[in-house]
C-alpha cells in the first residue's frame, strides 16, 4: 500500500527517520505544504522561506533519484492541513502518512488534528523521532521533571551518549517508479520577498552543500573552535544553524562528524570538538524546554515573576536598535550583519539581546520577534532560549546583575575593530581604540566627525541605563 511522506523541517533524504520508515513500509510519495499565512503568523523570515524553497527544489531532485515524486500542496494556515493531507491521502489511496515529529505547540496541535482526520479516513499517521539526539521526555531529573539547568541536562546526555550513540539511518534504495508526477517547486511565495543573490550565495541549498560545509568545518576549524568561536571576524563557527533548522542536516550527522574529527571521544581530545558538541546539546536543551514548559512557546517568560518588569515602550529606541543606529558600533555592526546576511554571530546575538533588554529595557519579545523576521536560521526553541537567557527571564539564564558592557565586549572580541569596519565602513578610518566608542569624550556632540563622517551619538548612556535595569530587576518580588 502507498505511503505518504510529509516533509516539513526535515528537507533531506539522508539520515531521515520518517522517509526511511515510509520507504520500508511500501512504495512512497512525498508532499510539502506551502503555508504562507502560517509562516507569517510565526514571523518566519523571507530569507528563511526562500531557503526552504531552494532546499525543497534540491530535495525534489534527490527524491527523483529514489523514484519518489514530491507533490506540493497549499494549506494557507495549519487549520487547513487536516483537510489537505486527508484529501491527498484519499486521492492517492495512501494507507499511512509519515512525519518527523516537531515540538512547538502549534506544530503538535496541527499533527494531532491531522492524525484525527486521517483516523476518520482509516489512514494511519506515524510520527517518527528525528530532529534531536534525545527524545523530549527521555532526559529527566531523578524526580521525573524536565531539567532547568543546562549543565545537569548535559551530564545526563553525556551518560546516554557513552552507552548508545544515536545511529545514522541508512539511505533508502530507489523504489520502482510510480505513476505519479512530481509538482514543480515554486521559486517564491506571495508575501515573502526574495533576498538578494549575495545572501543566496552565502547559503547554498541542498544536502550536498550542507555536508560539504560540515566536512570543511570538521577538517579545518573544529579543532580551534574553542579558541575562535567568540571572535566574530574569524570563520570560527560552523555556520550550520540554517541547515539544522531546515533539517537539511541532522544533529546525528553533526555529532558523528565531530566524533570522527576527535578520534571518537566526547569529553577528551580536542577541546574544540568537545565545546562544539556542547553547543549541539544547547540546541537539545532548548527544544526539551519547549516541550517541558510549553508556556515559553506562547510568548510567556519562563520565570513568571519577570512578567512584572517595567519594560519601556520606546518605539524610537527600538527602531534605532533594529536599524543599527544605536551609536554603539558593535551593536550596529551586528544588526547590519543580520539584516544583510540573515545570520548573526552567537557572541553578538548575546550582546545585542542584552543591550536591548537591559540598557534599553525593552521587552525581550520585541527582540525575539525581530530576530525571527530576519534570521535564516530562525528556530523557535533556540531563539526563545537565547532571548530569555539574555533577558534573565528564562531557565538557567544569565544572572540579572551580569550585564555585558557592549564596549568592553567589542574591545575584547573585536580588538582591532575589523568586524566593525566590515559592517560600518563609515568608521573605517578610525583607529583601533576609538572605533569601539567613537563619541567617547565628545559628550555626544559628534565633534569627532568634523571630517564629515555621519555616525550617531549613543542613544542611551551605558552606565545610567545599566543602573536602571538593575533597579528594575531588584524591585521584582523574588529576584533580590
Ligand atoms: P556553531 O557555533 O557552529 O554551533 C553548532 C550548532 O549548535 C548551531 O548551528 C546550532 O544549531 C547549535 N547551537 C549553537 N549555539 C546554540 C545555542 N546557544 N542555543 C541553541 N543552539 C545552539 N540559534 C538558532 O539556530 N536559531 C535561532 O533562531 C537562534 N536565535 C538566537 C537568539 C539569541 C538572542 C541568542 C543569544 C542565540 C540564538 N541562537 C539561535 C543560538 C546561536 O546563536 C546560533 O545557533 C549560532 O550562532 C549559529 O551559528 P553556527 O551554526 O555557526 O553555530
Amino acid at each position: 500500500m502507498l505511503q505518504l511522506m510529509w516533509f516539513r523541517t526535515d528537507l533531506r533524504i539522508t539520515d531521515n527517520s520518517a522517509l526511511a520508515a515510509a520507504m520500508q513500509a511500501g512504495p512512497t510519495a512525498a508532499v510539502f505544504l506551502l503555508s504562507p499565512r502560517q509562516w507569517q503568523l510565526h514571523d518566519d523570515a523571507p530569507c528563511k522561506v526562500d531557503f526552504w524553497l531552494r532546499n525543497l527544489a534540491e530535495l525534489s531532485r534527490e527524491l527523483q533519484r529514489l523514484n519518489v515524486p514530491l507533490l506540493v500542496r497549499e494549506a494557507d494556515d495549519w487549520n487547513a492541513a487536516p483537510q489537505v493531507i486527508g484529501n491527498l491521502a484519499q486521492e492517492l489511496g495512501a494507507s499511512a502518512v509519515h512525519v518527523n515529529d516537531e515540538y512547538g505547540v502549534n506544530e503538535s496541535r496541527r499533527d494531532q488534528a491531522v492524525a484525527a482526520a486521517l483516523e476518520a479516513l482509516d489512514t494511519g499517521f506515524h510520527g517518527h523521532f528525528d530532529r534531536l539526539l534525545f527524545k523530549p521526555g527521555s532526559v529527566l531529573t531523578r524526580t521525573g521533571t524536565y531539567f532547568k539547568v543546562y549543565s545537569q541536562f548535559r551530564g545526563v546526555c553525556y551518560q546516554r551518549l557513552h552507552t548508545a550513540l544515536p545511529a545514522l539511518q541508512a539511505l533508502p534504495g530507489a523504489q520502482s517508479a510510480l505513476q505519479i508526477a512530481a509538482d514543480p517547486v515554486p521559486q517564491q511565495v506571495p508575501g515573502f520577498d526574495s533576498p538578494g543573490q549575495a545572501l543566496r550565495d552565502a547559503w547554498p541549498a541542498g544536502e550536498q552543500a550542507a555536508r560539504e560545509r560540515l566536512q570543511r568545518f570538521a577538517d579545518e576549524w573544529i579543532e580551534d573552535y574553542h579558541d575562535n568561536r567568540d571572535f566574530p571576524i574569524r570563520p570560527g563557527t560552523s555556520q550550520l544553524s540554517a541547515y539544522l533548522a531546515a533539517g537539511v542536516l541532522s544533529p546525528r550527522q553533526c555529532l558523528h562528524a565531530a566524533l570522527n574529527a576527535n578520534a571518537g571521544e566526547f569529553e577528551s581530545g580536542s577541546q574544540g570538538a568537545v565545546t562544539w558538541i556542547n553547543e549541539l546539546i544547547w540546541r537539545e536543551f532548548y527544544s526539551h524546554i519547549l516541550v517541558g514548559y510549553p508556556r515559553v512557546s506562547m510568548g510567556r517568560a519562563f520565570r513568571p515573576e519577570t512578567e512584572a518588569l517595567p519594560w519601556r515602550n520606546a518605539g524610537k529606541d527600538l527602531q534605532a536598535w533594529q536599524e543599527g543606529r544605536t551609536g554603539i558600533p558593535i551593536i550596529d555592526a551586528a544588526m547590519r550583519q543580520m539584516l544583510a546576511t540573515g545570520w548573526m554571530h552567537n557572541r553578538l546575538r548575546m550582546v545585542v539581546a542584552m543591550y536591548l533588554t537591559k540598557n534599553l529595557l525593552i521587552d525581550w519579545r520585541e527582540g525575539e520577534r525581530f530576530f525571527m523576521r530576519h534570521l535564516i536560521d530562525g528556530d523557535l526553541a533556540a531563539n526563545n532560549g537565547g532571548w530569555q537567557w539574555s533577558a534573565s527571564t528564562g531557565t538557567d539564564s544569565v544572572p540579572y546583575f551580569r550585564i555585558f558592557n557592549p564596549i568592553s565586549q567589542s574591545q575584547r572580541f573585536d580588538p582591532q575593530g575589523r568586524f566593525i569596519r566590515q559592517w560600518l565602513p563609515e568608521l573605517a578610518a578610525l583607529g583601533d581604540k576609538a572605533i569601539h566608542d567613537p563619541h567617547a569624550g565628545s559628550k555626544g556632540q559628534g565633534s569627532l566627525f568634523g571630517a564629515g563622517v555621519n555616525y550617531p551619538a549613543p542613544i542611551v548612556d551605558l552606565r545610567a541605563s545599566r543602573q536602571r535595569a538593575l533597579e528594575a530587576f531588584k524591585n521584582l518580588p523574588s529576584a533580590s
